[in-house]
């Protein structure tokens, strides 16, 4: 009948298992969540670099055409000259000739961090001087009227081998940049793929840490409520009588001691009465313990429906009941145990089965008088209920 406590407490403890668990998966969900994101900065900075490099490789692709569209123009203005003596054509010549070497300074700063290009430049370097020396002296022939001389120094090796060299050398150059591109655009490639998988995988470890979090949650709410309810019902079974509901005997005295310093400090009179079921052994003989428990729980409904507010019912154990009766002298407090002996004497008490029982009550009252203490005072209300018996029961008596 009597619910234990502590059987209760396998439950919470079960949960506080799994509680532990939560929280476990919690832990390792969210060092993972920390991984992935390190990941996803780590393969975000990687894209960054990749596209740094490939807008480098661009603009070193842009000045080698730079250079060789100088040169270009070098070698058409140089032609036309050789070809009229028009020295209008020696303008793009000139420009060219300026340009050229501006340009190729800048692919040197450009691509200083390459070894094979600082090794290329070089070369460059060496044909683009060869170049434009065959320039100048096939120009200065031209200036000095020897037309025939200037054209063979272009037909010959030295003017054909210096402009192809220099193409070269820029092609050489240009394939590098372009090799280093490809490389570099599948390395971009890569690093936005890791970075997409990256971004993925934070989604769904996000997700999943929600729902975790979620459950955890809602299971240390539960376990919370569990403790309110056992703390509840802990509190409750040190107070409460388990059979009647009502206070039990040490709630009853306690509420006692608080009653009796009250009543001392304030002199206001304060009455006690111990009432004890006539004959109850009978009915327990007769209708077994279950039906003596319900006796005993009904008499507990009357006992609170007639007492006032202020009073305290409490269950002293078996079948006898006290009354805490404040600012109740024992006048009033007879007339209020007169009452509820009639209530109780006047009807029967059915029980489920259906059946009717007669009960009558005896009661014992005492008030507090100077000298008197708890003890005491439940003592002389105690004789009382004697001579009460004595006196053929269902009847109230006062403490002499
Ligand atoms: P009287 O008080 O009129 O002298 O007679 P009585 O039969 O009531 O006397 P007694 O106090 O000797 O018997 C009380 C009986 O109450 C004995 C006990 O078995 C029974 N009892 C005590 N506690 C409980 C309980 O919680 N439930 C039930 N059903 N019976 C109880
Ligand atoms: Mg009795
Ligand atoms: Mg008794």
């Amino acid at each position: 009948m009597v619910q234990n406590p502590h059987d209760q407490d396998a439950v919470p403890g079960g949960r506080g298992q799994r509680l532990v668990f939560g929280f476990g998966a919690l832990l390792i969900l969210a060092a993972l969540f920390a991984g992935i994101v390190i990941n996803a900065n780590h393969a975000a900075a990687e894209r960054r670099e990749a596209q740094a490099w490939h807008v480098h490789t661009l603009e070193v692709l842009l000045t080698t055409a730079t250079m060789k569209s100088a040169v270009n123009m070098s070698i058409r203005g140089e032609r036309g000259y050789l070809i009229t003596g028009d020295p209008k054509f020696l303008q793009p010549y000139r420009a060219g000739a300026r340009e050229a070497p501006v340009a190729l300074e800048r692919i040197a700063a450009q691509t200083r961090d390459n070894p094979a290009q600082r090794r290329n430049i070089a070369a460059l370097r060496a044909q683009a001087a060869i170049f434009y020396k065959v320039m100048e002296r096939a120009i200065a022939l031209r200036r000095a009227g020897d037309e025939a001389g200037a054209v063979a120094l272009v037909r010959s090796g030295a003017g054909i081998g210096a402009t192809d060299a220099v193409l070269a050398a820029l092609g050489t150059i240009e394939a590098e940049e372009q090799r280093l591109l490809a490389v570099r655009s599948a390395a971009n490639e890569r690093a936005n793929d890791a970075t997409q998988t990256s971004y993925y995988a934070l989604v769904v470890a996000g997700l999943v840490l929600l729902l975790v979090a979620a459950a955890v949650g809602v299971s240390t709410a539960k376990a919370q409520k569990r403790v309110r309810i056992i703390a509840e019902q802990l509190r409750l079974s040190a107070t409460t009588d388990e059979l009647t509901g009502l206070p039990n005997r040490r709630f009853f005295m306690h509420s006692l001691d608080i009653e009796v310093a009250r009543a001392r400090r304030s002199g206001a009179p304060l009455s006690v009465a111990v009432a004890d079921v006539d004959h109850f052994k009978r009915v327990n003989d007769r209708y077994g313990h279950g039906g003596g428990d319900e006796v005993l729980r009904a008499l507990a409904r009357i006992f609170e429906a007639i007492m006032r507010t202020g009073d305290v019912v409490g269950r002293l154990g078996g079948e006898e009941f006290a009354i805490l009766m404040p600012d109740t002298d024992e006048i009033q407090a007879r007339i209020a145990c007169e009452r509820l002996r009639g209530a109780i004497a006047g009807r029967e008490i059915r029980l489920p089965s259906g059946e009717k029982i007669a009960i009558t009550l005896s009661t014992g009252i005492a008030l507090l008088v100077p000298g008197d203490d708890r003890d005491k005072l439940v003592k002389r209300a105690d004789n009382a209920l004697y001579s009460a018996k004595e006196g053929g029961r269902n009847q109230v008596r006062l403490a002499a």
